[in-house]
């Protein structure tokens, strides 16, 4: 390959390759690394690796590719091969099978290897499907993950009239709502006893409960599937534990997700969970860097290790991790395990921090109207803002991210934090 080629075609020979960077994994976290390297080293060679047959696209996105509202032309983010003038190099369908970190050397599936100085390993996470659930691999079963499980799920759609949602998570909600704008009907299974249980506590979320209700959305919660019942069409129906069983023709599992690190098997790059990075998002092994869904980095307010499944989050750690890499020291500030600002059934909503407070001795305040909910968190001692959930009205919700971000003492301007009158003025003149 050389500059000036397009994306890498099946069957290039590339042993001999050599790039100064090396990008495993061309999505937010990736890409966003990419450009940041090229911003400090404007001639260091830049290569992105990744599996997926689709050039770098916005993943959020991909539930409208389910309605029909977009195209995939309309959730690009770059092109492939040598684009924007800026010498970085994308080969898509190039899956990285294992790492050699004392060689520096990457092997890529059927395309021999390739040489680095430094990479960034951004391979992100798959979706989990849990094993108890029988019969999962019945064509008609979706995990909207990529592009391509959104062109099949969409294509499903015709020959379906009833679709089961199992998990109550974000993604399935989005999965549930591009499907009932399909006309089709759907129904949410959610073990938990409310939606959105990694998001909010089951009190907190009945406005959102309210809006799935209004827009159509069979919910059944405190229950789960056991199998699914499949013939040569693919799905039929789902078994639930309680006994029931439904009649259907897709089925979409929103069950969570897993990084994707086996390629790593067999090297020294340590993994706990998911990549293990320090705060220069550098993994153990030299010039090895970990940023996105498959790394594992820590909370501001707690300090503890998380992992995320964020897109800014894949975008802020890849940007830090562009600038380690090109040479400039930079410490990445952490994020919230919870930091969501989205909108369900038209509903917005943000949920940042810790807000699951029950069996704790946080103080606690909840405010709501027929058409606004929201929750504010201080710690024990109600000397810092450390969670918040506002729905309806997220007015200035960034505002009160800074505070918990930044970990500030809040009696001077608690009170506004309280009744929702925080406001700019409050940090610009100081005045309370
Ligand atoms: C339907 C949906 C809706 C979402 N909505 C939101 C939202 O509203 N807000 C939000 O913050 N987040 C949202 N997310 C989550 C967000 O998309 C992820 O957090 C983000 O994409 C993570 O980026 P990443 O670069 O770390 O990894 P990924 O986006 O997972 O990309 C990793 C890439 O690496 C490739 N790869 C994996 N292994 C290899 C290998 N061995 N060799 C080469 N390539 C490899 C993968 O194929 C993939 O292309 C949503 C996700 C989905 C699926």
């Amino acid at each position: 390959m050389h500059p000036g080629s397009c994306c890498w075609q099946k069957g290039d020979n590339v042993t001999e390759e050599k790039s100064k960077y090396i990008i495993v994994g061309g999505s937010a976290a990736g890409m966003a690394a990419a450009h940041t390297i090229r911003l400090h080293d404007w001639k260091g060679p830049v290569t992105v690796l990744s599996e997926e047959p689709d050039t770098p696209y916005f993943r959020p996105l991909i539930p409208f590719l389910v309605s029909g509202k977009k195209c995939a032309e309309d959730m690009v983010l770059a092109g492939c091969g040598p684009y924007t003038g800026r010498d970085i190099f994308v080969r898509t369908g190039a899956r990285v099978e294992s790492v050699n970190t004392a060689e520096k050397t990457v092997s890529v599936q059927g395309n021999g290897g390739m040489a680095y100085e430094k990479i960034l390993f951004a391979t992100g996470s798959r979706p989990y499907i849990p094993p108890e659930i029988k019969g999962t691999d019945a064509a008609g079963v979706f995990a909207l993950r990529t592009l391509a499980h959104a062109k099949n799920m969409a294509k499903r759609v015709e020959i379906s009239d009833h679709a089961v949602m199992l998990g109550g998570g974000l993604l399935n909600l989005k999965g549930a709502f591009a499907l009932l704008e399909r006309g089709l009907k759907v129904t949410l299974v959610v073990y938990s006893p409310e939606v959105l249980s990694q998001l909010m506590e089951p009190e907190d979320a009945f406005l959102i409960r309210k809006a799935l209700d209004t827009a159509g959305l069979t919910i059944k919660t405190g229950c789960s599937a056991t199998h699914i019942i499949a013939d040569s069409t693919g799905v039929t129906g789902v078994a639930l534990d309680s006994g029931d069983e439904m009649s259907c023709q897709m089925v979409c599992i929103g069950k969570g997700v897993r990084p994707n690190v086996e390629f790593l098997d067999g090297s020294n790059v340590r993994i706990d969970g998911g990549i293990v990075a320090d705060r220069y998002t550098a993994c153990n092994a030299p010039d090895t860097f970990a940023a996105g869904d498959v790394a594992v980095t820590f909370e501001p307010v707690s300090g503890d290790r998380i992992m995320t499944a964020l897109w800014t989050n894949a975008v802020e750690m890849g940007r830090c991790a562009g600038r380690n890499m090109a040479g400039v020291k930079t410490a990445y500030s952490g994020t919230f395990g919870i930091l969501n600002a989205t909108q369900v059934a038209d509903e917005p909503f943000v949920s940042m921090g810790l807000v699951h407070t029950t069996n704790h001795d946080f103080e606690v305040y909840r405010h709501a109207t027929e058409t606004t909910y929201r929750k504010v968190v201080f710690n024990p001692g109600g000397t810092r803002l450390i969670g918040a959930i506002f729905i309806g009205d997220i007015t200035n919700a960034g505002l009160y991210r800074y505070v918990i971000r930044e970990k500030m003492p809040v009696m001077n301007i608690k009170r506004y934090i309280i009744d929702h009158t925080l406001h700019y003025g409050h940090f610009v003149t100081g005045k309370n």
